[in-house]
């Protein structure tokens, strides 16, 4: 019998459109003698559905939309190991049981452990990292702190409520001023694909983006600005995870942007990335460092700063569900390194499985 691969796309987050284009290459690509995959669509407003037509929804460039399928009410099943979903609307049909889902959902409510604590309590076996490496990879604030506490060198930043940015942004404003200087970047703690984040030049600029990613976040992260080649890594495994050989950005612009990440041309995507040897086993390490320090699981990707001016890495952060498009920085690597796409799906689930049963 073919394992049922749950496929989860969409989802409540800035980064729905970036899901469905990672899920529409995943939907695809998935070995179809071993695995039979499953589409569930999640609307921005966290509506779950089985897609009428997968194939179309995913391919149709716009989000997910509660007209695109049947309503879905996720209940845990009896017997334990199964994720049952029941459709709500019509004759409340229970669907087969999930062997194992893969949530291909980035940023909030998916890549952040909210999903994954779900999949726990369904104790249904799921693709990546659990509630807790989750929850801390998608928070670049207690990201960082941990980093830091993990000897991690990592870019001095300073964390914003909206509540004080409210009460005295005077106060916020010198206080960045005095301990970062600028350029500095305002990002909001918990999101990707670079959305809400600013490059700020001035006082101006720095009110505007602290406003920008507080829209987003309760927390904003504010970080010195670093003239920097950025460089990325991927990591894949459980207890005893493997990294692989570097990669490089060159955003057009003037940072990796949303529009760089995910517009033809944006960015050149350099594999491996040509840096010598010392960096190479550098980044490695402290890959492999910052997957274990948040205490991840299946796969991650970790983004790096090397400092023009001084030769210095620097660990920017972790992604937990990494842009997972047949072309995104993270398979391309594996790819590299000879494991097809194709193969790196399966070795994933296969790690969701092993990492589920060493649980039971
Ligand atoms: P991802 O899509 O990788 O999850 P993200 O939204 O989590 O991205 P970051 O990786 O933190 O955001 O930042 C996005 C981009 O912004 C970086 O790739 C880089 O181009 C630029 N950037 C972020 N922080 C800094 C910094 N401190 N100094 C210089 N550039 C930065
Ligand atoms: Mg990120
Ligand atoms: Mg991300
Ligand atoms: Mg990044």
């Amino acid at each position: 019998r073919r394992l049922r691969v749950g496929i989860l796309f969409g989802g409540r987050s800035g980064e729905h459109e970036v899901s469905l284009m990672s899920a529409r290459s995943v939907f695809r690509a998935i070995d179809r003698q071993r695995f039979e995959p499953v589409p569930i669509g999640i609307t921005r407003s966290g509506q779950w559905i089985l897609p009428h037509d997968a194939e179309a929804l995913l391919g149709a460039g716009r989000g997910v939309e509660p007209a695109d399928g049947e309503p879905l009410a996720v209940v845990p099943g009896p017997g334990g190991r199964r994720l049952l979903v029941l459709a709500a609307g019509g004759a409340g049909r229970w669907l087969e049981p999930l062997d194992v889902v893969f949530p291909v959902l980035h940023g909030t409510y998916g890549e952040d452990g909210t999903v994954q604590g779900l999949l726990e309590l369904l104790d249904v076996p799921y693709v990546g990292a659990g509630v807790m490496a989750s929850a801390v990879g998608m928070d670049k604030a207690v990201m960082k702190e941990l980093f830091r506490a993990r000897g991690l060198p990592v870019v001095p930043f300073v964390v914003v409520t909206a509540t004080r940015w409210r009460r005295e942004p005077a106060a916020v404003i010198e206080g960045i001023e005095g301990t970062l200087g600028y350029p500095c970047f305002t990002k909001p703690a918990n999101l990707g694909s670079s959305v809400a984040i600013r490059k700020c030049r001035d006082r101006r600029q720095l009110a505007d983006g602290l406003e920008e990613a507080l829209a987003y976040d309760r927390k904003a992260v504010v970080e010195r600005g670093v003239d920097a080649r950025e460089l990325e890594i991927s990591v894949l495994g459980n207890d005893e995870p493997m990294a692989s050989l570097p990669g490089e950005i060159r955003p057009r612009a003037e940072f990796y942007t949303y529009e760089a990440k995910y517009t033809e041309g944006g960015a050149e995507l350099i594999v491996p990335a040509p840096v010598p040897p010392r960096v190479v086993e550098a980044m490695q390490r402290l890959a492999i460092a910052a997957f274990q320090a948040v205490d991840a699981a299946g796969m991650a990707r970790v983004d790096f700063f090397l400092e023009r001016a001084t030769g210095r890495l620097l660990v920017n952060e972790i992604n937990t569900i990494p842009g997972f498009t047949a072309y995104s920085m993270y398979p391309r690597l594996w790819e590299a390194a000879g494991l097809p796409y194709r193969d790196l799906i399966t070795r994933l689930i296969e790690l969701a499985l092993e990492r589920h049963g060493e649980r039971a």
